[in-house]
């Protein structure tokens, strides 16, 4: 399972912080998804607790946040944001976009005690 290496990756990371902020445990921890990161929030969802087992992060609150796909065009420079896999401008239909947000999986805050 994929969200569960992912998972895994994230508590390690966070428990790193924790060890080094000096704290005890996670009470909450915000995380951004976006559309096209290839994680899926359900399977994230469950296999977060999973990953955090016998970790400080151990029964701390997961609060996950999607992000659109928003893409900006490289010819004319404006900005959109789709769910459409075929990424085209829609203004002025160019294949010359870039993904500026919407590919993260990335650790937003984490509250600790
Ligand atoms: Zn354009």
């Amino acid at each position: 399972m994929h969200e569960l290496s992912l998972a895994t990756e994230l508590v390690s990371q966070l428990s790193d912080v924790l060890i080094r902020e000096g704290a005890r445990e996670a009470v909450e921890i915000h995380v951004v998804i976006g559309a096209m990161s290839g994680v899926e929030r359900v399977p994230f969802e469950f296999a977060f607790p999973v990953a955090a087992e016998g970790t400080p992060l151990h029964g701390a609150k997961l609060v996950i946040q999607e992000v659109p796909l928003k893409l900006c065009c490289v010819d004319c420079g404006r900005e959109s944001i789709t769910d459409d896999p075929i990424m085209v401008c829609p203004k002025c239909g160019s294949m010359g976009v870039e993904v500026i947000e919407g590919k993260e999986l990335t650790i937003k805050s984490m509250e600790v005690r």
